[in-house]
């Protein structure tokens, strides 16, 4: 089972979903998925390349 990095949410893997990687600290590469862009942005504090909402 996956869950949102950001909200906790269960993400159907089967479904299209948002995925990110990031080195942490130790220079580990650490992978983090999404159920959405507004979570991978809010998580990522990056803004949101292709807005949905307008
Ligand atoms: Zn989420």
């Amino acid at each position: 089972m996956t869950f949102c990095a950001n909200c906790g949410d269960v993400i159907d893997r089967s479904e299209w979903y948002s995925f990110a990687a990031r080195r942490d600290e130790d220079g580990v590469l650490q992978t983090y998925a999404f159920c959405s862009e507004h979570c991978r942005s809010e998580f990522l504090d990056e803004p949101i390349a292709d807005p949905i909402d307008n």
